[in-house]
């Protein structure tokens, strides 16, 4: 029999990523969403016969009760707004969906005895002072500024995750994933890649916040997708944290050029104020993933750059033709 399969936030980026990996490879997928921040294209096409899509809230208590869900057997709970961008701009609806949401999901797991993986972030290490991050790593989050809703948040994720694993034995594994890209993410989802690759393009400015000299590690979608269904897959994850990430950094003034040169754009870089509490560093310790799910990233920066630079060109042309 086919695995049936829930995704939460199925019509994100991640999540309509995942669908589409997991109903290529025979699977059952039933995917929830509220479309706030996903959108209904992401979903579009996917085959009816073995797709079952919920527009739902994952705070609502009447899910649980929801024959669709009944004998689902894994659960992968991504559901969020991720950019900064959207979750500043909705902020109470970030924390409920990662603190209400998740333990629905949880709550579900534990009736269905389904295994779950809960996708937290980078940013429960908030603006850190160990360089690179390790799992061990507690973090450095302000809990009084505009991104705590969603550190903090994510963070009390972990903490109902843990709370299950420990006092139902439910099959929870964390994934704390660093920044991940692809032509996937919306020309207007505000995050680094997007921007800038839709600026190179239009051969408009390219606007590096701060100075540049921040740093970020980015992981292409198809080895974070790896990842996930790797730490669902294995019993060793059980009841573990673990970082998936690229461990190459690079600095966003780096990314910013390098973004120019491979678009062949002839953009100005300009310069505009650093975010509140923008992280200064960012880099995944990725000893974890590799010993007990022998996963490393494998999309090099550059490859996976001149496929979203063509996948955006194309995405943009067909944009124009219609207006
Ligand atoms: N950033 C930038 N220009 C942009 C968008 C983002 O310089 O147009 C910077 C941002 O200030 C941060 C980094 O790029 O230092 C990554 O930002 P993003 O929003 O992608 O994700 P974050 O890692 O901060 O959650």
């Amino acid at each position: 029999m086919n695995k049936k399969v829930l995704i939460t936030g199925v019509a994100g980026f991640l999540g309509s990523h995942l669908a589409k990996d997991l109903l290529a490879a025979g699977c059952v997928v039933v995917g929830v969403d509220n479309l706030s921040s996903g959108k209904i294209t992401n979903i579009k096409g996917l085959p009816e016969d073995r797709f079952i899509f919920k527009e739902m809230d994952v705070c609502s208590r009447k899910l649980l009760a929801d024959p669709d869900f009944l004998n689902v057997q894994e659960i992968y709970h991504l559901a969020s707004a991720a950019s900064p961008k959207y979750y500043q701009a909705s902020p109470f609806e970030t924390i409920n969906v990662n603190t209400i949401g998740t333990k629905n999901m949880l709550e579900l797991a534990k009736r269905n005895h389904a295994k779950m993986v809960y996708t937290s972030t980078s940013e429960a290490y908030g603006d850190p002072e160990v360089h690179p991050q390790p799992e061990t790593y507690r973090g450095n989050v302000n809990t009084w500024g505009p991104r705590a809703c969603y550190d903090e948040a994510k963070r009390l994720g972990e903490v109902l995750c843990y709370l299950y694993y420990t006092q139902y034995q439910t099959k929870v594994k964390v994934a704390r994933i660093f920044n991940t890209y692809s032509a996937g993410l919306a020309n207007d989802d505000g995050r680094v890649i997007s921007n800038f690759v839709t600026q190179a393009i239009k051969g408009e400015d390219i606007t590096v916040y701060g100075d540049g000299t921040q740093t970020r590690s980015f992981c292409y979608v198809t080895d974070t997708i790896n990842g996930l269904k790797l730490l669902m897959e294995k019993d060793e994850a059980n009841g573990e944290i673990i970082n998936i990430g690229n461990p190459i950094e690079h600095s966003i003034l780096d990314l910013a050029h390098f973004v120019k040169k491979l678009s062949d754009s002839e953009s100005f870089i300009t310069f505009h104020p650093l975010p509140e509490d923008d992280p200064k560093v960012r880099r995944p310790v990725i000893d974890k993933a590799r010993e007990l799910l022998g996963w490393a990233p494998v999309k090099k920066l550059e490859d996976g750059l001149k496929e979203t630079i063509a996948e955006y060109k194309e995405k943009l042309k067909i944009q124009e033709d219609k207006s």
